[in-house]
């Protein structure tokens, strides 16, 4: 048996095997040893540590511990594709593999520095940003020395739509000023968390909508900014990085915390988030793969008879099982493909693919999740199963990094400026039809 055979491999279709480097299958393997005997056993430790009075916001020993024997199994940064000299190798199709394993575990991810927003955030700064800047943000964001949050929406604006974004940026002597209100970037209460990245609008009267915004760095320890709350999610506060709230009021950087230049984030965002939102779908196809096994486990569970027999007796549930397994194996399809085609193409070239992904999965992981929450019983709500906070992450992957709904009006606008396209192909078998009929002595009908 070829390693390729094993369970680290399980789930990866054969085209995507063929296309495994030597160091990418290494990897694979590596990652799926470290979430199964590392974080898998360690989930209720990492809760309990949280759990701990006064320690709601720090960052747990056991993550520490954690990330250092990632960092020194030659595990981090890994999302960080091989165009970057500062990537560990890895093209974003092979990535994509890891991926999947990590979101077997929600925290898996930031055990080897590839968790949101960080891994946008270290792409961003990797690619647009000068060598002196790279040394200072860029440099400890790699190490794991230091964590930083984006900070783009806002409460006063559909963010959705980040040409409406009003938080101010003032050039005022040698110091940008801000003001505004944001929402969900990371908590500045988490002092690991050493700056933002920040999105506002530097020039709001340039006619060209598209050149009014910046984003500048803002170190978190900066005097005028506070954090009002942290924001839950559906009742979960994601302690101990966290959604913070925030006033900015007259805040002051140095014109060196530009990012390329005034006026150019949304040359800077485009950049950003395909990869990003890559990530999120294959980690919630590998949150869908461990919700399943659980709830294949409870259909085998001689405990659980219902009018006696196993859940996995009844028609029904074999049913659902078998539409579990399809659909998940699909979703999978459609994200690698994604990986692929931003591999072989850029990620501009792969815009369709990745909303595709980012439409489909998050809707697909919540229905599934629910689904084997339901086969589970009402322990499945609890948390005597990870379900819950799983069903969390993908309800909220709908919405974060742009809702489906924005996604699917930005695919559907492109597919209806093909169909002059194919007005005119039907105009063409109109006429040659006209002509066939005319030649075979036929009576030529129209119905237009
Ligand atoms: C858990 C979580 C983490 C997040 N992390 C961050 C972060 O780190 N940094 C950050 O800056 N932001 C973050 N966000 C915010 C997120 O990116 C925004 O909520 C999202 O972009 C939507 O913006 P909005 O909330 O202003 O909604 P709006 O733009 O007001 O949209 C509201 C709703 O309007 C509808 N809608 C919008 N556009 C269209 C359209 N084109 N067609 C049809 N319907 C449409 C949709 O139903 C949409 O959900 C996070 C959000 C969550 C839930």
């Amino acid at each position: 048996m070829s390693q390729l055979d094993g369970p680290a491999f399980h789930r990866i279709p054969p085209w995507v095997k063929a296309k495994l480097s030597p160091t990418a299958i290494e990897k694979i393997q590596k990652v799926h040893n470290f979430v199964e005997t590392e974080c898998i056993p360690a989930e209720p430790i990492m809760k309990a540590q949280i759990a701990e009075v006064g320690k709601r916001w720090t960052t747990q020993p056991l993550m520490h511990e954690l990330r250092q024997k990632a960092k020194t199994a030659g595990l981090f940064n890994l999302f960080l594709p091989s165009h970057f000299k500062e990537s560990p190798g890895l093209t974003n199709l092979e990535y994509s593999c890891c991926a999947e394993i990590m979101g077997r575990v929600y925290w898996a991810q930031q055990t080897m520095n590839c968790h949101a927003p960080e891994t946008g955030n270290i792409e961003l700064l990797a690619k647009y940003c000068t060598p002196e800047q790279k040394k200072k943000w860029l440099q400890p964001l790699l190490d794991g020395t230091a964590s930083s949050a984006y900070s783009m929406t806002e409460p006063d604006v559909a963010s959705s739509d980040a040409t409406q974004i009003g938080c101010r940026i003032t050039k005022e002597g040698d110091k940008y000023v801000i003001n505004g209100r944001k929402l969900f970037g990371n908590c500045m209460w988490n002092s690991e968390n050493k700056f933002y990245i920040l999105m506002g609008c530097s020039d709001p009267y340039n006619p060209n909508k598209w050149a009014r915004h910046s984003m500048v760095i803002v170190p978190t320890n900066t005097p005028g900014i506070t954090q009002v709350r942290n924001l839950t999610i559906m009742g979960y506060d994601h302690a101990p990085e966290g959604h913070g709230e925030y006033i900015y009021e007259d805040v002051r950087v140095p014109l060196e915390n530009i990012i390329l230049g005034e006026g150019r984030a949304f040359e800077i965002a485009q950049g950003r988030l395909g990869p990003g939102r890559i990530h999120h779908c294959m980690r919630l196809i590998g949150q869908c793969e461990r919700a399943y096994e659980l709830a294949l486990v409870r259909c085998i569970d001689p405990r659980k008879t219902p009018r006696g027999k196993l859940i996995g007796q009844f028609d029904s549930n074999i049913e659902r099982i078998a539409q579990m397994r399809l659909e998940i194996d699909q979703a999978r399809l459609v994200v690698l493909n994604a990986a692929d085609t931003m591999d072989i193409h850029g990620n501009k070239a792969g815009r369709y693919a990745i909303a595709q992904s980012k439409i489909l999965v998050p809707n697909m992981a919540t229905r599934i999740i629910d689904e084997c929450m339901q086969l589970y019983g009402g322990q499945g709500l609890t948390q005597h199963t990870q379900l819950p906070e799983m069903w969390t992450y993908a309800r909220f992957v709908r919405i974060a990094d742009g809702p489906d709904s924005a996604h699917r009006h930005q695919v559907g606008r492109d597919e209806l400026k093909t169909a002059e396209k194919y007005a005119k192909r039907n105009r063409e078998y109109q006429r040659r039809y006209k002509a066939l009929a005319e030649k075979m002595g036929q009576k030529y009908e129209t119905f237009e």
